[in-house]
């Protein structure tokens, strides 16, 4: 997401305070978990088996698509899958290995991680756009760029309201599907040549890096655009993509706003001068995000633990598939220090209150900081 009307300038180091009693003593009794059962914090079987799944299902869905559909009505729903696969590869398999949450072994994690190249991503910009901005300086305004939808929306209290956000618990959804669009075909491409992402700068990928960079966008726009253009006519393939990109979208940026962009989740404002937050950093990522949908086993499975946000902001190098055991663990410590702990218990719910907060926010008489 771009840079836009958010008001605090990111060069100021921000600088967590704070007593870590909370952070420490939940490590303790994560530990203590682990030990207990004799589970793995990294290279669970059911990773392995999960991305296996997950890869044959994407390349046999694009097959089918670019080859064997007679019919445009059959094609329709095979690319929706293939978009639906294709969030699935980012949800589960690339964030955990970005995270190193997959494997012990850091060549295990960077070919998980690269599977985001073959999605049309880079896995060297998701490292700063994501596990360092977003997951640091969660729902600041101006450093945590998933909250930043430039003049589009007003995602925070903290962004200045324009005129036509009034309407923007309407229009959101729609835009959330030009997402992915914008990533594969410009945002990636505009974060190397600005060297920033949003107003934080990163370096310019170098040797390797660089060499991934290029050969994964070579790569995705072979497997999108010039292979399915010679069997198919030009306008069809643009039209199939922008389909399943959408939903990619629209999935991915629904998935992560139910975790950030509710009611109930804070917004801190850092010292302006200091950068300080007065705040330790554990109890600040764990009351600037919110669970949903807990209880429900599919979704956990189908979503890579991204509903067990708290404790993937908390715990981001451990494999998804332990979040729901971990969850009850986080809960009580927070219960027991204090901290707040937001969940909405079904999708259904979480999606209202996304909807009600876009709408909150988008109201002329709401207080603009
Ligand atoms: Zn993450």
């Amino acid at each position: 997401m771009s840079p836009g009307t958010s008001a605090p300038a990111p060069p100021v180091h921000l600088k967590f305070i704070g007593k870590n009693t909370f952070q420490r003593e939940l490590r303790t009794r994560i530990d203590a978990y682990f030990t207990r059962t004799g589970r793995r914090k990294r290279d669970c079987w059911q990773m392995y088996l999960k991305t296996a799944l997950l890869l044959t299902s994407f390349f046999g869905l694009y097959v089918l698509l670019v080859f064997f559909m007679p019919t445009w009505w059959l094609a329709v729903p095979v690319a929706i899958a293939l978009g639906l696969v294709t969030a699935g590869i980012g949800m589960n398999v690339q964030h955990d290995g970005s995270h190193h949450a997959y494997s012990d072994r850091p060549w295990i994690n960077r070919v998980m991680a690269m599977t985001l190249e073959m999605i049309g991503g880079s896995s060297y910009l998701w490292h700063y756009q994501h596990g360092v901005f977003h997951h640091t300086y969660t729902n600041i305004t101006g450093h945590d760029g998933d909250v930043d939808v430039g003049i589009f929306g007003r995602l925070t209290p903290h962004q200045k309201r324009l005129p036509f956000h009034r309407w923007q618990h309407l229009y959101m959804w729609l835009l959330y599907g030009f997402v992915a669009i914008r990533w594969h075909l410009w945002g990636d491409l505009s974060d190397i040549i600005f060297g920033k992402s949003g107003e934080h700068p990163i370096p310019r990928p170098k040797g390797w890096d660089l060499v991934q960079f290029i050969a994964g966008k070579v790569f995705f726009i072979s497997l999108v655009f010039v292979v399915p253009m010679l069997f198919h006519p030009w306008w069809v393939v643009l039209l199939f993509y922008v389909l399943a990109a959408s939903v990619v979208g629209i999935v991915l940026t629904v998935v992560f706003q139910l975790a950030h962009a509710v009611e109930g989740a804070e917004f801190t404002i850092p010292d302006g001068d200091s950068g300080r937050i007065d705040n330790a950093w554990a109890i600040h990522q764990a009351e600037s995000t919110v669970d949903f949908a807990r209880g429900n086993r599919i979704a956990a499975y189908l979503l890579g633990g991204l509903n067990f946000q708290i404790e993937h902001h908390l715990f981001p190098r451990i494999c998804h598939i332990n979040y729901p055991a971990l969850s009850k663990i986080v809960e009580q410590t927070c219960h027991d220090f204090g901290v707040k702990y937001n969940e909405h218990r079904t999708f259904a719910a979480g999606v209202a209150s996304h909807y009600r907060w876009l709408r909150y926010l988008g109201r002329a008489d709401t207080a603009v900081v």
